[in-house]
């Protein structure tokens, strides 16, 4: 076989197994039960997916973040949401006293090594969820789930930080992403992308879990961006294009598409709910992993950034908080 040939058959059995069905195909793999679940980052994502799983799947979770002020502020935040509920009549009183009870927070990694599930949700940075991931290797247990709520980097390429040897499957066979979209109490849809080391056990670990959350995965090959990311980001890069180039004024631009499109929020908003520095993240990995210009980042999308104009969550970004 030549070695066009032999990589495109390479590249049409990896491009399967990346793409291997839940719904459809039996699954040789088997779901274990998740008794515990650790999150990484108590930011709007992290905390979001404790709160759920601690509500929905009933597990206790232990939400780690360097930081105690995140903290704080996300509990401060989840007490919202439960508060919300109850007087909705939503959940009942000793529900609502019930999750909290499963949530419990540290600052510190090691407490995370009686975890059978872990989700990670730090910034959107590779090197610092490589070097998470090389930590979570060798603080849980052997048997854990490793996921990631990544939005845009390679699934492979986390994989690969669990280990100093390619050939050794022991840690980076448990890595996957379950990429949750936000707001997570709200939103339904998870995605679930494999990288080319996965386990099936993995796979129907990490749908089974998602399922008690009740959430509706969709399946993505490990490509940049996934699906979701690859389809959004570059329709918000374009609404600041249009902004930056004098097109429009940032509330056509979001009247037109809030009120043409059906959608609760028009692009300009929508990046300030996501964070401003979350969708230049995601739109370097789309340009530099692709090398396609049509991926470029906005120039007012990194000036943003570099103001510290992050939306939302710093209390300005396209507008004010
Ligand atoms: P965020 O900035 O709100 O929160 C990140 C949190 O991680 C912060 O609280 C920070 O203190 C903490 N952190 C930083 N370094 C850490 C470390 N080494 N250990 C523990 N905690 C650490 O970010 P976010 O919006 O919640 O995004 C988190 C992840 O989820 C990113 O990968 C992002 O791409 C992805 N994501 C975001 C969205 C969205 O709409 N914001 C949607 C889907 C996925």
């Amino acid at each position: 076989m030549s070695f066009s040939a032999s990589s495109r058959q390479f590249l049409r059995s990896t491009s399967r197994a990346q793409c291997r069905s839940f719904s459809s195909t039996p699954s040789v793999g088997a779901a274990a039960e998740v008794k515990k679940l650790g999150v990484v980052g108590a930011g709007q994502m992290g905390l979001g997916i404790a709160l759920v799983a601690a509500q929905k799947a009933s597990v206790p979770v232990k939400l780690i973040d360097t930081s105690q002020a995140s903290i704080n502020k996300g509990l401060k935040f989840a007490e919202k949401l439960l508060e919300k509920d109850v007087s909705k009549e939503r959940i009942s009183k000793e529900d609502a006293t019930a999750t909290r009870e499963r949530l419990t927070t540290s600052t510190t990694l090691d407490d995370l090594s009686d975890v059978d599930f872990v989700i990670e949700a730090i910034p959107e940075i590779p090197d610092l969820k490589t070097k998470i991931f090389s930590q979570l290797a060798q603080i849980c247990p052997s048997h854990a789930i490793l996921a990631t709520n990544t939005s845009s980097i390679s699934i492979t390429k986390i994989a690969a930080a669990t280990t100093k040897d390619p050939t050794d499957l022991s840690a980076s066979s448990r890595v996957i992403s379950t990429h949750f979209m936000n707001p997570v109490p709200v939103q339904k849809g998870v995605e679930i992308i494999t990288g080319l080391q996965t386990s099936q056990d993995t796979i129907d670990t990490a749908i089974e879990f998602c399922k008690k959350m009740g959430k509706i995965p969709s399946k993505s090959a490990d490509s940049p961006g996934f699906l979701a990311n690859r389809i959004l980001m570059p329709y918000i890069n374009e609404a600041i294009i249009c902004l930056e180039t004098g097109i429009g004024t940032k509330e056509d631009i979001d009247s037109i598409m809030k009120n043409g499109t059906n959608v609760p929020m028009g692009p300009l908003q929508l990046a300030d709910f996501i964070g401003v520095d979350t969708c230049l993240a995601i739109m370097k990995v789309l340009y530099e992993d692709t090398g396609d210009s049509k991926y470029r980042p906005a120039v007012l999308l990194k000036k943003m950034v570099d103001a510290g104009w992050l939306g939302r969550k710093s209390g300005k970004g396209f507008y004010d908080y």
